[in-house]
């Protein structure tokens, strides 16, 4: 039996974990998969995709940098993908694509793992690029205030415009007292630059969450313990739990992920 193909699209590409996710989910229910990584680019993406759906393609994930142009290829998109304008998950659907995104839903989907309940708190938000508003759309609703803070301010005050959220200019984070729940969806990590953020931001006994993880991740997550956050968490569950939301929209089955936690974080 021929396996029904799935890939991730991104640059670079040759890391991502998602083959070995989806491989896991697969295994665990005996659903056959082929989840490939492709390389593609803002100028190669659109024929990439165009291959892979020649080739039998049913579904794909879409990451850095190509979340944004997914929704420009789409037919179809979901509410939540529409909201905030970014697509990780395209679900063949007839002869186009649908796309959603599941960013948010993982994001909330891991504080919930790790004991953090945004329910009703002050919340930062590092960043306002996709993820970023992946997950302001999933917070706005549920905290008691979200602050926006981004290196380029006016992409953070069109994102906190939309929202029931406030922009702050990043050197101005100083005047903005401590927050129960800071979270990093900025890229900084990855160019091994981080923002100058005074140590009031985080308050003790509070949480602290970069979506990135890794060596991405180390920086901010060492500020934030040495500044009293009794949590400081990085993005790999999300990536496992947006990969589960990704599969059970493909599968119709939600696998169960604790395995896969246990599995790579022994190997981190
Ligand atoms: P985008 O390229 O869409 O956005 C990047 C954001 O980071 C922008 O806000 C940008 O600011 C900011 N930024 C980039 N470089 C710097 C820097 N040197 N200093 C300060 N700010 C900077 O990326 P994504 O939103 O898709 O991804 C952001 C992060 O989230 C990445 O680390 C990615 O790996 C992670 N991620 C993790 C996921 C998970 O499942 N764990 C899922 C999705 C993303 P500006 O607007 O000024 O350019």
């Amino acid at each position: 039996m021929t396996s029904a193909r799935y890939a991730v699209f991104g640059q670079p590409i040759a890391h991502s974990l998602s083959p070995r996710i989806h491989a896991a989910f697969g295994a665990q229910l005996g659903i056959a998969i082929d989840y490939r990584a492709i390389e593609a680019g803002h100028d190669t993406f659109a024929a990439a995709l165009a291959t892979f759906t020649r080739e039998g393609g049913r579904g794909a994930n879409v990451t850095l940098p190509l979340k944004q142009d997914a929704v420009t290829l789409c037919t179809q998109l979901s509410e939540r993908a529409r909201r905030c304008g970014s697509v990780n998950t395209l679900i063949r659907d007839g002869d186009g694509w649908c796309g959603d995104s599941t960013d948010g839903a993982g994001l909330l989907r891991d504080l919930a793992r790790n004991g953090i309940d945004p329910s009703g708190a002050r919340v930062l938000l590092l960043g306002a690029g996709g993820a970023a508003r992946a997950a302001a759309f999933a917070l706005a609703d549920r905290v008691g205030e979200l602050v926006i803070a981004n290196r380029t301010p006016e992409r953070a005050s069109q994102l906190a415009a939309q929202l029931a959220a406030r922009s702050c200019a990043v050197d101005a984070l100083r005047a903005q007292g401590s927050f129960a729940l800071v979270i990093n969806a900025s890229a900084a990590g990855h160019a091994d630059c981080t923002f100058d953020l005074p140590a009031t931001l985080f308050a003790v006994s509070g949480a602290a969450y970069d979506l990135s993880y890794g060596h991405a991740a180390r920086a901010f997550l060492a500020a934030a313990r040495e500044a009293g956050a009794r949590l400081a968490i990085d993005g790999l569950g999300m990536l496992i739990e947006q990969a589960a939301a990704s599969f059970a929209l493909w599968h119709g089955i939600a696998p169960d992920t604790t395995s896969i936690h246990a599995m790579l974080r022994a190997e981190t």
